[in-house]
């Protein structure tokens, strides 16, 4: 696998946060959900060897957990609503913030990964 001299780290990252191939911008890096694509629909870069494993999931709990936590102490700061609210509503805003998190930030990794040459089996 071989990145291109001419994209940045930021810039590979930043494809791989919109879901885009780190390498032109333009195809789409996911063939389903998280399913990597086996190669760019544009350039034809292959992304199915990448495997993020687990530090997608870890950055995307990190994110959304840092998002969460301090409006649920806010609202119970400001509001003190009952109970059965917070239940309500932020057990699903989690959700939904992670299943919109993931793949982004799973592309994100992936650029990474993408720039610096790296598949994710190698020995060490
Ligand atoms: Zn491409």
């Amino acid at each position: 696998m071989t990145n291109s001299v001419s994209v940045t780290l930021s810039r590979a990252v930043g494809r791989g946060l919109s879901c885009s191939c780190p390498r032109c911008g333009r195809g789409n890096i996911f063939a389903r959900y998280l399913k990597p694509a086996a190669t760019c629909s544009s350039c034809g870069e292959p992304y199915g060897e990448i495997r993020t494993d687990d530090i997608a999931p870890y950055f995307t709990i990190l994110v959304v957990g840092h998002l969460i936590v301090p409006l649920v102490l806010m609202v119970e700061q400001l509001y003190a609503p009952p109970t059965w609210i917070h239940w309500a509503l932020w057990p699903p805003l989690t959700l939904l913030c992670a299943f919109i998190a993931l793949p982004r930030i799973k592309g994100a990794v992936m650029g990474w990964m993408w720039w610096l040459g790296i598949r994710g089996d190698e020995q060490h």
